[in-house]
């Protein structure tokens, strides 16, 4: 599912369509320590770009449903501990298992990890693509002034790949 699909399909378990218009995601490059993260303060949800790109679609959408979780708790049980029994029965709720660390480990010993970037295209998550391959775009000339690029199309949607 993609993360759209994940974040609905959660909320409408738990009684919580209502949450909808307030659920803001966003990539983020820096972070590598865990998959997912929540912000009560801001309440904003954050996803490694470096981590998704390695983790299994069950994991990638059993961190969505996580983080998620945690939004629906607070709302619902603004007292509630972070991954105490109302954070797990949301899990079961969506048909998660409330484990409550991710599988993606981080090898710190490994070398640096693929550099991933976000491509947008008609799809809600855009297009995540490595460092690489960007590159090889810029070297052929592929994206016009605008940032479009005319040669690779996502190959979910078809619609060309826009750099911004
Ligand atoms: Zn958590
Ligand atoms: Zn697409």
């Amino acid at each position: 599912m993609s993360i759209s699909e994940v974040i609905h399909q959660t909320l409408a378990a738990n009684n919580a369509l209502d949450l909808v218009p307030l659920v803001k995601w966003e990539w983020n490059t820096r972070l590598t320590s865990t998959m997912g993260r929540y912000h009560p303060g801001t309440k904003k949800i954050d996803f490694s770009v470096v981590l998704f790109g390695r983790a299994t679609q069950a994991e990638q959408d059993n961190t969505v449903a996580h983080e998620v979780c945690h939004m629906i708790v607070r709302h619902q049980f603004p007292h509630a501990s972070a991954h105490g029994w109302e954070w797990k029965r949301a899990m079961r709720n969506a048909g998660y298992e409330p484990t409550r660390c991710h599988s993606v480990k981080v090898d710190r010993r490994a070398r640096k990890p693929t550099k991933r970037y976000r491509l947008l295209c008609g799809c809600a998550d855009g297009c995540i693509v490595t460092q690489n391959l960007i590159t090889r775009m810029r070297k052929r000339g592929e994206f016009d002034a605008n940032g479009v690029n005319h040669f690779r199309r996502c190959r979910t949607c078809r619609q060309s790949l826009r750099a911004k």
